[in-house]
């Protein structure tokens, strides 16, 4: 036998058993006469102790023991003289008697503890050295748990998992494909699922009622923290239901979730509209853990001479809470970081509330005391307060100031990571126009249905109406992060062949690339809707953190490299020519 326990369950209780042990060896300590060696697994850590008084040669082979050895010792249960409140097994040691070395190790290329001081590159490439800490096991762990709290809730709500191919054709959800090669088809390709949206749809038609997955997706995209080419999703469907009814059982599930791996009690979501969000947050995923939201400030800031704000669509202004302190280096840092290419705006202007009820603004050429007692009073704002202002075109300057709103936030430290602040978004435009490529872009995808009250507008209506068509779509967003979104579906054909026009396809594109889905509505297609949560995101989130790249166990860098196995990689040229790959001599250039 390796072991008789692990090295995260010995107890006081259990002081004069005789043990076995097996893991690795995080330190070994040599103190003369006596050696300490701390042994871990995935349960824990437990101090054995080996004394040169009892067996010298086992003493001397402890010594000798290197970091990550791995090995089995066998020994009796004692009470430490020394106890560590710090570690479950801290009041007990193993006194070994025996010892087996089970395989050695090289010197680990970054220590293997709570906090390493490996790099990122270095840890992903001895992924298996990293995924042996705590921290990223705790991660891993947790998620373990979160998928089948999720299996169970969707089981006990009567769902079905069904598993959908990994290589289709494409589906437009704004990602570029992962293409295959197909050998027996030379020259044409698989896609890989950007989401496994139109199989789902297929289902509900195919009289399945509720169907989830807990499914890999494939986006080529760009990479960042919160971005991985290959990523889960909880994939849900759900037929004859209206959007109420789906929010509720995704709210039920969240809640379940939350309940069961963390022990938190989520209160009931509030809903959002997607117009009320942008206004009060300049986002459509807002943070609302702290205030601080934007306000107008057209009618108190323009038409006192200052052309910056008169010629502007939107003058939006935060408070920020007790911050007129501000030197006038970190407002010009803020200045900067509002002027960046990612932010776009223009400048910053800024009001400080002193604390003698006077103020102090970038603008005092423009505005006299009143005036700004004015922008304070809308704003809410008192003294000690330091008021921000952004001006500009309205969608635009929005979005800018949503962003200076929380980095105000972070800077402020208002976002606690153990707090969670759930809501729905809802009523999501159903188009975006597009000014550059002069066309519409469907704003969830092109599977969405209008609400019903928008369905006759979108039929006949002309080209302006189309702007302002509402989709039953909706976001579930917790503490700033999308955690899921999904919509109602259309199911008539007419209206899906009308979407797929108005987003630029003509009737043979969607014919070739939709057709089977718009087949399968003339065969009694019920009305249904369903959702997509960020799997890893959540994960993330629900631990308060940002990075997915801990909760997936072989994650890829941000070049979408797989440093462990060294994937992307070529392949030989038979690969390619059986794939009908090879170029040709002359179609070489
Ligand atoms: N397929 C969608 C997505 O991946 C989710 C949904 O509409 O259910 O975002």
């Amino acid at each position: 036998m390796y072991r008789t326990h692990n090295c995260g369950e010995l107890r006081i209780a259990d002081v004069g058993k005789e043990v076995t042990l097996g893991g690795w060896v995080q330190v070994s300590r040599d103190f003369g006469a006596l050696t300490f060696v701390d042994l871990r697994d995935r349960y824990g850590i437990t101090q054995l102790v080996f004394d040169i008084e009892d067996d010298a040669d086992l003493a001397e082979r402890a010594r000798k023991l290197g970091r990550e050895f791995v090995v089995s010792a066998k020994g009796l249960v004692r009470e430490r003289t020394n106890k560590n409140p710090n570690r479950d097994t801290g009041d007990i040691e193993i006194e070994v008697k025996e010892m087996t070395i089970l395989n050695s190790s090289k010197v680990p290329p970054f220590t293997i503890e709570e906090e390493t001081d490996g790099g990122d590159d270095l840890r992903m490439k001895y992924r298996y050295l990293d995924l042996r800490r705590g921290p990223v096991q705790r991660n891993i762990i947790f998620r373990s748990k979160l998928a089948l709290e999720t299996r169970k809730y969707l089981d006990s709500q009567s769902f079905v998992e069904v598993e959908t191919p990994f290589l289709i054709k494409s589906t437009p959800e704004g990602a570029r494909d992962f293409v295959v090669p197909s050998r027996m088809n030379p020259g044409q390709f698989y896609a890989l699922p950007q989401s496994p949206q139109t199989f789902k749809q297929i289902l509900m038609v195919a009289g399945y009622d509720r169907y989830f997955q807990i499914v890999k997706c494939f986006r080529d995209e760009d990479l960042r923290a919160d971005r991985q080419p290959e990523f889960t999703q909880i994939d849900c469907e759900m037929a004859f239901v209206t959007q109420e009814e789906v929010l509720a059982t995704f709210e039920g599930l969240t809640k379940h979730l939350f309940h069961h791996t963390l022990g938190v009690e989520l209160p009931d979501f509030p809903h959002m509209t997607y117009d009320e969000a942008m206004k009060r947050y300049g986002i459509d995923k807002p943070d609302v853990r702290f205030g601080m939201e934007l306000t107008d400030l057209n009618e108190v800031a323009q038409n006192k001479g200052f052309k910056v704000f008169d010629s502007a669509e939107l003058v939006v202004g935060i408070c920020a809470k007790g911050q007129v302190g501000l030197t006038r280096k970190q407002l010009d840092g803020l200045t900067d970081w509002v002027k960046r290419p990612q932010i776009g705006a223009k400048g910053l202007v800024y009001v400080k509330c002193n604390e003698d009820g006077s103020f102090k603004s970038s603008v005092d050429k423009f505005y006299s005391q009143e005036d700004l007692a004015a922008w304070a009073e809308v704003l809410g704002a008192e003294p000690g307060d330091l008021l921000l202002v952004l001006s500009g075109e309205e969608e635009k300057t929005r979005k800018q100031m949503g962003e200076l709103r929380l980095e105000m936030g972070r800077r402020m430290d208002l976002m606690d990571p153990a707090e969670f602040k759930p809501l729905w978004v809802v009523d999501f435009p159903l188009l975006e126009w597009d000014e550059e490529s002069e066309r519409f872009h469907a704003m969830h995808h092109p599977f969405t249905s209008p609400k019903k009250a928008d369905m006759e507008r979108m039929l006949n209506g002309d080209h302006e109406t189309m702007k302002s068509l509402r989709a039953d779509a909706y976001d579930l967003v917790i503490n700033g992060v999308e955690i899921g979104g999904g919509s109602i579906r259309i199911h008539d054909r007419q209206l899906q062949e009308k979407n797929f026009k108005l987003l630029g396809f003509t009737d043979e594109e969607a014919e070739e690339q939709f057709g089977f889905l718009m087949g399968a509505f003339e065969y009694g297609a019920p009305p249904h809707g369903g959702i997509a949560f960020g799997f890893d995101r959540l994960c993330a989130v629900m631990n308060g953190q940002n990075s997915i790249r801990d909760f997936i166990a072989f994650p890829k860098n941000n070049q979408g490299r797989d440093m462990m196995i060294d994937a992307p990689a070529s392949v030989s040229t038979e690969q390619l020519d059986e794939l009908g790959l090879m170029m040709k001599p002359e179609e070489k250039s």
